[in-house]
């Protein structure tokens, strides 16, 4: 069986090989995490939570180690890695105080004796997750599904095994049982047989558009759950009467958090004609301070992306785009798994910049004649995870609320996950929900309870 390997992509040169599980060690975790199961789901709110608390305190005090290994693994500036790490802990926190209340039992009146709902979990929950957030990704789904009584089998993405064996780690330390959270090292080839595992009772996919169809085929075959959260290419709406010093100041970290490689990152930058003159000039000069370097230094503002491979798909997207017509305003340049921070305008749909999800920092900017024309272009995507519109009109807050095709709407501020309200998108940026309310219930059996 193939190794797992590690690259650090700022010195790919230093590579860290992770063994397989055999097939025997395979089946002894998914078994494990049946057996596990069954006397974890008897726990109490109270006794997850202190277990999940404990997670957390365990993140915070060791978030700067933590965040040393996701840069090292996948390249993200260390600041950026750290507030990742912060960010688990809070997402702990929150399920440790709010499950009970999300899962309380439902009265409801009907001409029964008794009636009422209740949330039971469902068993071993299969977790396939990428590498670009390899902490965040894991947590917002685990928090809630240890919370609700589920066990948890992580398939993480394979550049990132280190960070998905201190994960497993945490959990442990944190005084989680043996079997209740466990990582699998296996590639993704043996994906459809976990799915497969009687034991197995749902899964969830974070990634790409090809890995969501597989896995949801497998799902589907087996019929069991299946919670996909795909990629996405939000646009980043500035009308002519918006704040333009606002939009400015988060075009930044909208597009260039994570190197750019970030399913909620702005990609697609609709501005009214009139604002666009103003904007771009301003925005090239921002972009062009920006400090690219090592990751590990604490200033550094743009690392390397995840590898060189990806960094010659978003060079590739670029040159097809500047090929068919788009202008490069500043950037373009690639050395190993560099990509320099870039503006291309007089974007249009068709472009590959327009129509593929870009992941790099590549502003591709494009102009509307006015907001319905903008809201026509932002609407125009196979995805739909989220976008983040701009203006001080009430009219067009409400043109976009209610004609945005998309998952979440953010008016006057950047699109990002939040704990407290629900995350996932339409069209193929998936189905399901997690965070909140209606994440923790993804994974629940909504038992009916009818006493006459
Ligand atoms: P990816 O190639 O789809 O990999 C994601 C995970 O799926 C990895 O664990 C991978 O394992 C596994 N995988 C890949 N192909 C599979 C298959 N055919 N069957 C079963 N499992 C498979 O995606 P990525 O490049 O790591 O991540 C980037 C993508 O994730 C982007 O499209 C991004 O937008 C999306 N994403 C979405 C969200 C969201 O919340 N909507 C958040 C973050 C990222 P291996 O590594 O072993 O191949």
């Amino acid at each position: 069986m193939a190794v797992l390997k590690s690259i650090n992509p700022f010195d790919p040169s230093r590579i860290i090989n992770y063994p397989q599980l055999s097939d025997m060690s395979l089946a002894i975790r998914l078994g494990r995490s049946h057996s596990t199961f069954a006397q974890y789901r008897t726990t109490s709110f109270e006794e997850r939570s202190e277990l999940i608390n404990r997670a957390a305190v365990l993140l915070r005090e060791r978030s700067r180690e933590l965040a040393e290994e996701i840069t090292r693994e996948m390249g993200k500036p260390l600041s950026e890695a750290e507030a990742e790490v912060k960010k688990c802990a809070w997402v702990c926190e929150y399920y440790a105080e709010n499950a009970a209340l999300f899962l309380e039992e439902r009265v409801v009146e009907t001409e029964a004796d008794e009636s009422r709902v209740i949330y039971e979990p469902l068993g071993p929950i299969l977790a396939v997750m990428p590498w670009n957030f390899p902490f965040w990704q894991v947590f917002r789904f685990a928090a809630p599904a240890l919370m609700a009584g589920n066990t948890v089998l992580l398939k993480h993405a394979s550049n990132v095994q280190g960070c998905a064996g201190t994960i497993e780690n945490v959990f442990k330390e944190a005084g989680f049982e043996e079997g209740i959270f466990q990582n699998l090292a296996i590639g993704s080839d043996r994906v459809a047989a976990v799915i497969a595992s009687e034991y197995v009772k749902a899964v969830t996919l974070t990634g790409s558009e090809q890995a969501g169809v597989s896995v949801a085929s497998e799902a589907g075959r087996h019929l069991k759950k299946c919670v996909l959260e795909l990629g996405g290419s939000n646009a980043f709406v500035v009308l002519n009467d918006a704040n333009r010093e606002l939009a400015l100041n988060l075009a930044l970290p909208a597009r260039m958090q994570n190197g750019g490689q970030s399913c909620i990152a702005a990609k697609r930058f609709i501005l009214e004609s009139w604002i666009a003159e103003d904007f771009i000039p301003l925005l090239v000069e921002k972009v062009r301070d920006l400090l690219t370097g090592d990751p590990m230094e604490e200033e550094t503002q743009v690392g390397p992306l995840v590898s060189i491979t990806q960094a010659k798909e978003v060079e590739d997207q670029v040159n097809r785009s500047v090929e068919m017509g788009a202008k490069l305003l500043l950037g373009g340049e690639r050395n190993g798994a560099f990509y320099q921070p870039t503006i291309l305008t007089g974007v249009v749909p068709g472009m590959p910049v327009f129509e593929e999800e870009v992941f790099g920092p590549v502003y591709a900017i494009m102009e509307a004649s006015s907001p319905e024309h903008a809201l026509e272009l932002s609407n125009q995507s196979d995805f739909g995870l989220g976008m983040q519109l701009f203006t001080d009109s009430e009219h067009s807050t409400e043109l976009f609320i209610k004609g945005a095709e998309e998952g979440a709407v953010f008016v006057n501020a950047m699109v990002k996950s939040d704990p407290r309200l629900p995350f996932g998108g339409t069209k193929k940026s998936g189905y399901g929900r997690e965070l909140s309310e209606e994440g923790i219930r993804e994974f629940v059996n909504i038992k009916t309870i009818w006493i006459g």
